[in-house]
């Protein structure tokens, strides 16, 4: 039986998504994030095993094969999936668990676990988003109307999460993700999971 909980988060490039994400993992030691693999190239600055597995597609399909992945979606040419293994040795550690993927990815893992809670990240307006994608490096204008076309896709699937957080300010951001943690701990289900005793005490 597993202990932790697993949660989706979604968002298009650019909202925040990763920096949030890594803070809140640094605030919390019980939740812990997915390391998807895949076959896209590694980035400047990247490492391998740490933002991604990085694999080619030979391993992918063997992965795939092996049924190895709980998810998986091709997003902008590339292949992304998310360890099986991984995720349910984690939650079985009693760790709640985060994977960042796509919105395929997501409904993917809502059809196959219900319970978990998903969670979509969206940029205070367009104009932010369009500023945070320039800002990002010396991609030419074509590159920028691309990436805001795959972001407006992506936030096209925004309600179909469970939750939505604006990052308008990053700390308000980061606190109202820590809230639906938080939330989620408290519920009468996980409560009795963590406290066993004292409700059994109580009663006593
Ligand atoms: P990037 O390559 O820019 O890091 O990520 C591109 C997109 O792929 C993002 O929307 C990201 O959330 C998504 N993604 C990353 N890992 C996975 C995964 O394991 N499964 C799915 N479905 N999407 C993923």
């Amino acid at each position: 039986m597993t202990t932790g909980k697993l949660y989706t988060i979604s968002a298009p490039s650019g909202a925040g998504k990763t920096s949030l994400v890594k803070a809140l993992i640094e605030a919390d030691n019980n939740i812990c994030v997915s390391v998807s693999h895949t076959t896209r190239r590694i980035r400047p600055g990247e490492q391998d095993g740490v933002n991604y597995h990085f694999c080619d597609h030979a391993a992918f399909e063997a992965m795939l094969a092996q049924h190895a992945f709980l998810e998986h979606a091709e997003v902008f040419g590339n292949h992304y999936g998310t360890s099986k293994h991984w995720v349910q040795e984690t939650l079985a550690q009693g760790k709640d668990v985060i994977l960042e993927i796509d919105w395929q990815g997501a409904q993917q893992i809502s059809q196959l676990m219900p319970e978990t809670v998903s969670v979509f990240i969206l940029p205070p307006s367009q104009q932010a988003l369009r500023e945070r994608l320039t800002q990002r490096g010396q991609d030419d204008s074509s590159v920028i109307e691309r990436r805001m076309s795959e972001a407006v896709s992506e936030m096209s699937h925004y309600a179909e999460a469970d939750f939505l957080v604006i990052n308008d300010n990053f700390q308000t951001a980061l606190d109202d993700l820590k809230a639906i943690f938080r939330c989620h701990r408290l519920s009468r289900e996980q409560q009795q999971r963590l406290h066993p005793q004292l409700l059994q005490q109580l009663l006593g």
